[in-house]
């Protein structure tokens, strides 16, 4: 342990684009926390005996990023989230045991419930575009939060048919040419695959189907104003964006490791979208 502190740190590889230590040191500094949060690149074979040394390095907890999610699950005590997504993003030891969750699994519901409050009111149907990693998170949550029928639509339908094996009947999987007519009825339409992020191509969805009171959700980050959500907006419908998610999926760790629960503020917001930005 660090003097007069806790440590926690993001291990990923590699690790320089992490905007986890932004978000941690506004919030060591706005809570007057003297901790600290690292970045540490470790590689892949390196990766089990880094986490296994955690404590020794003077840590309480950590992040993990690409590429090591599904080991850091497979080397810890996961709970029933990291589980159902296959993948852990938030380490801590606990009695001297190594746990772990996901938490893209409230940062996506916090953020959504923040962004469109009531959004869930006789929600009876949503459409998730992609079947990655990210994708099981939002599943997961929707179904947690009772989500009655989830259409999941992907480039790759054999990817979407596994999500619908894992997660059963309250899963239906259409081919992409079938997204106009899903969103029919659809209260809630999320983007979960890197479509319309920097670099990537387009997303390119017709909204027009979706009824009025439906809200858009879209992952990406960069940019955050992406154009499926300055569509959905031109259409007046509510909005929740990838960097709310983002700060969100943060709140956990932060509470964990240094034992306050911090607020996701408008100035934190700002840091990280002119971060983003640059
Ligand atoms: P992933 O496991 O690699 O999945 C990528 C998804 O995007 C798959 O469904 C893939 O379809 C689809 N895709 C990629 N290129 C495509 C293309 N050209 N046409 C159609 N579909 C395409 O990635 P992930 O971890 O799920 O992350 C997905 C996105 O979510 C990323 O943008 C990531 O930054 C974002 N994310 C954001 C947060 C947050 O806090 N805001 C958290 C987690 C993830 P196939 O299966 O056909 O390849």
């Amino acid at each position: 342990m660090t003097a007069g502190g806790r440590a926690a740190c993001v291990i990923g590889w590699p690790v320089e684009h992490s905007r986890s230590p932004l978000i941690h040191h506004y919030w060591l500094k706005h809570y007057g926390i003297a901790g600290e949060y690292r970045r540490e690149a470790v590689r892949p074979e390196d990766f089990a005996a880094f986490i296994g040394s955690l404590a020794a390095r003077g840590y309480v907890g950590a992040n993990v990023t690409v590429p090591h999610k599904e080991a850091a699950l497979a080397l810890s005590k996961p709970d029933e989230r990291a589980g159902a997504v296959g993948a852990a993003n938030t380490l801590w030891l606990e009695g001297g045991v190594l746990h772990s969750t996901n938490t893209d699994v409230e940062g996506f519901l916090n953020n959504l419930d923040a962004c469109a409050p009531g959004w869930d009111r006789g929600a009876d149907k949503a459409v998730v575009l992609g079947a990655g990693g990210a994708a099981r998170a939002v599943v997961y949550g929707l179904l947690m939060r009772g989500v009655e029928r989830l259409v999941v639509i992907n480039r790759t339908l054999q990817r979407a048919e596994a999500l619908r094996r894992q997660f059963g009947a309250r899963v239906a999987v259409l081919p992409w040419p079938e997204l106009g007519p899903a969103l029919v009825e659809a209260s809630l339409l999320v983007n979960t695959t890197t479509l319309g992020m920097q670099r990537q191509p387009p997303l390119t969805v017709d909204l027009a189907p979706l009824p009025a009171h439906a809200a858009v959700a879209d992952l990406v980050y960069v940019p955050v104003e992406t154009p499926l959500l300055t569509q959905a907006r031109a259409r007046g419908l509510r909005t929740a964006d990838g960097l709310g998610m983002l700060l969100h999926q943060a709140v956990r760790g932060f509470a964990l490791w240094f034992g306050v629960t911090p607020t996701v503020t408008a100035e934190l917001r700002a840091l990280i979208a002119a971060d983003i930005a640059r």
